[in-house]
Order: C-alpha cells, then sequence, then structure tokens
C-alpha cells in the first residue's frame, strides 16, 4: 500500500506544536500541501511550513472567536483554491472545578467549548460546503479517551467538548456519506505534549504509565501516522468510526 497526498490541500488547526505538528510534518512527507494553522507562533508556523515544502502555508486565526474561525477557512480557500481534507486538532483543557465560583466555571466551560467543540463544528461546515462543490473530501477530528470514560473532577468541560466532537463526526458521517465526505475520530489517551507537562510535573510519568499497557508514554508520532491513513482514502467504509490511539489502557 503506498499513501500518495501530492495535490492534496489539508488544513490541520494547532499545527505548530504536539500532536497537530506531528500530523503536518506526516502529512507533508506523503506528500500533502498543508494549511499550518496556528494561534499566536507566527515565525514557528512561517519556518514550519517552509519545512513541509509541497505549497504548505501558515494561517493565522484565534479559534475561540466564530468570525475568526469563518475567516480562516476563506483565507485558505482563497491561497489554494481547493481543501481536500480538514483535521480539527487544536483544543484547550483549561481546569475549574464545582469548587470553583460560578464565574470561573462559567468561563473555563465557555472557552472550552468556543475552542474544541464550536470551532470543530463551524470549520466542518465550511469543509462541508465547500466538498459539495468539489465532489467530496475528508474530515478527521480529534477527539480524546476522556469523551469515553470522563475525566477528572477538574476537566468535566474538556470531557463534555470531547464528547461533542464525536456525536458531530458520526453525524457528517451520517449525513454527508452519500455526497463522498467521510468523517472520522481520533481519540488519543495522553499524549506527552505541552498540553500535559504540568499534570506530569506534578503526578510524576510512573503515574500515567500506571495507566497504560506499554512501556512508554504515547508521542505525537505516534498519533499522526493514523490521520494520515484516514485523510489517504484507504479506510473510506470505517467513516463514522472512532480510533482510539491511548497505549492499550482500556484492556489495562
Ligand atoms: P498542545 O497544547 O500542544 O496543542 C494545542 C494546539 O491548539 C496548539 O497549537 C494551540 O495553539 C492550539 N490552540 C489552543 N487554543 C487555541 C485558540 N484559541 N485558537 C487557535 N488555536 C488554539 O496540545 P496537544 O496535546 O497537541 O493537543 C492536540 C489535540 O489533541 C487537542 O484537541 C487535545 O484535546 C487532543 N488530545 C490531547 C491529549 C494529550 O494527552 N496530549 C489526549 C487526548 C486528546
Amino acid at each position: 500500500m503506498q499513501i500518495d497526498l501530492a495535490h492534496k490541500n489539508i488544513l490541520v488547526t494547532g499545527a505548530t506544536r504536539g500532536i497537530g505538528r506531528a500530523i503536518a510534518e506526516q502529512l507533508a512527507e506523503a506528500g500533502a500541501c498543508v494549511a499550518v494553522h496556528y494561534h499566536q507562533n507566527k515565525e514557528i508556523a512561517e519556518q514550519l511550513a517552509k519545512e513541509l515544502g509541497n505549497g504548505s502555508l501558515a494561517f493565522q486565526a484565534d479559534l475561540s472567536k466564530s468570525e475568526e474561525v469563518l475567516k480562516l477557512f476563506s483565507s485558505v480557500l482563497d491561497k489554494f483554491s481547493k481543501v481536500d481534507g480538514l483535521v480539527n486538532n487544536a483544543g484547550i483543557a483549561i481546569s475549574a472545578n464545582v469548587e470553583s465560583s460560578d464565574e470561573a466555571f462559567v468561563d473555563s466551560w465557555s472557552q472550552t467549548m468556543r475552542v474544541n467543540l464550536n470551532a470543530t463544528g463551524l470549520l466542518s461546515k465550511k469543509a462541508i460546503n465547500h466538498f459539495q462543490e468539489i465532489g467530496g473530501g475528508r474530515i478527521v477530528n480529534i477527539s480524546s479517551r476522556a469523551a469515553f470514560r470522563g475525566d477528572t473532577s477538574d476537566f468535566l468541560a474538556y470531557a463534555a467538548s470531547k464528547g461533542g466532537v464525536v456525536a458531530l463526526t458520526r453525524s457528517i458521517a451520517r449525513a454527508y456519506g452519500k455526497q463522498n465526505i467521510q468523517a472520522f475520530t481520533v481519540a488519543p489517551g495522553f499524549t506527552r505534549t505541552d498540553m500535559v507537562e504540568e499534570f506530569i510535573e506534578k503526578y510524576g510519568e510512573e503515574y500515567v504509565k500506571n495507566d497504560i499497557a506499554l512501556t512508554s508514554l504515547t508521542q505525537p508520532r505516534d498519533i499522526a501516522p493514523t490521520v494520515v491513513f484516514l485523510l489517504s482514502g484507504f479506510a473510506d467504509h470505517a467513516t463514522g468510526a472512532t480510533i482510539d490511539i491511548n497505549a492499550g489502557s482500556y484492556v489495562h
């Protein structure tokens, strides 16, 4: 099997670091032109786009703002004229629990939903509108193990937002499959990125390793190949599926 994404334009959100960066790098290795979305790191994003090659370019947007989400998709279309795939990867995990003040809880809840769920929904909408015009396309949404087993008391909003992502993805697969539009969920478990550094510092690596069946923690490079495969066309009959990549934590 040879995966060839040459002449495919793929938008990856949150592509400058962590899981998004590994996805962007492996997509480019497979020949894709990547629309490298970033929030604040313009220099890093432009450098990455240059390194990726294949005509890849960087695009800025604060995904907590609907108008910027909409502008992001149209800016990518302006430059590339077609988009073949979308990876909704950007996400945040802000802690707040029931002991927090109501105000702090509402702030955390709203920001989490805006970035993790609203932006994913809105970008999916724009992608579907576009895919309908060009005859099809693929969406990969990055959810989390938290959608299925729940999360700790500090991350109620995070788990809820990721559950929403799963339901959204399945609905897209169900509603638009006959229009040649496929949608998949990838649900990572604990993955070593900036997002979880604080957690590792607090609880230690051994604590996390106790939760998994393998000997080492999952790295972003362990998630990316599945995303490339799902975007390749070889997995279209798995549309609507969730692929768990959590180092065997469900069977441990
Ligand atoms: P990360 O913090 O390294 O990356 C998150 C990305 O999202 C960054 O590039 C950041 O710029 C972007 N982002 C955050 N807020 C934004 C905003 N307002 N506007 C635009 N971009 C914004 O984390 P990561 O671990 O690489 O996470 C990537 C995805 O994987 C997330 O959706 C996360 O929920 C999911 N995930 C991560 C883990 C894990 O253990 N690391 C586990 C399950 C799921």
